[in-house]
């Protein structure tokens, strides 16, 4: 399975992801938890990328394929993956579909998850409390879900044309959520198996 996990900060795309993962037996790859790797581990893209990720900036394209590339066709030639923060654009979009076609490994579900605004805030800033992660700030949490709106909410446009687009509402506890995820999967797995 090839699964890419879209929603705004603070949807639960980590958590989700992480139960994917295990249920569907595939790798959970998070472009948010590579780069704050790089970050932490002050490499020479960390260095690079560090203010975008405290701005809560979308980090450029190139250095985003550049982190994903080893992981994602490794985990292509083996049993799948779910892609938890990218794509991010409808350009990163194309960029991956290009890449992906030359390996035979297009993706064909997309699962977005819907939480409304105040639900969000709640959250990051709940995590922001218990993690101290430097972007779930109340300064930063309100640009980020701007650029959630500008730049990621197109894809699902862009998704419900070309590959099955999945729903789901993720403002409820997390195991609801994840029961939700695992029978609409499973749906479509039957279908485009069908
Ligand atoms: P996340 O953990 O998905 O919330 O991502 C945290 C931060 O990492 C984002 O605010 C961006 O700065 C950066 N980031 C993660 N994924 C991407 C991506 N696909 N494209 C650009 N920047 C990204």
């Amino acid at each position: 399975m090839r699964l890419l996990l879209i929603g705004p900060p603070g949807s639960g795309k980590g958590t989700q992801a992480v139960r994917i993962a295990e249920h569907f037996g595939i790798a959970h790859i998070s472009s948010g938890d590579l780069l704050r790797r790089h970050v932490a581990e002050e490499t020479a893209i960390g260095r690079t990328i560090k203010e975008y990720v405290a701005r809560g900036d979308l980090v450029p394209d190139g250095i985003v394929m550049d982190v994903l590339r080893k992981p994602v066709s490794a985990a292509s030639q083996a049993n799948g993956y779910v892609l938890d923060g990218f794509p991010r654009t409808v350009e990163q979009a194309e960029a991956a579909y290009l890449v992906a076609k030359a390996l035979g490994a297009s993706v064909r579900i997309a699962l977005y998850l819907d939480v409304g605004r105040d639900e969000l805030i709640r959250r990051v800033l709940a995590r922001g409390r218990e993690t101290g992660r430097a972007d779930d700030t109340e300064e930063v949490i309100n640009h980020r879900l701007q650029v959630f709106e500008d730049h990621t909410r197109p894809l699902l446009d862009y998704y419900a044309e070309r590959e099955e687009l999945i729903t789901v509402n993720g403002a409820r506890p997390v195991d609801e959520v994840a029961w939700s995820v695992t029978v609409q999967l499973q749906r479509v797995q039957r279908q485009l198996n069908g």
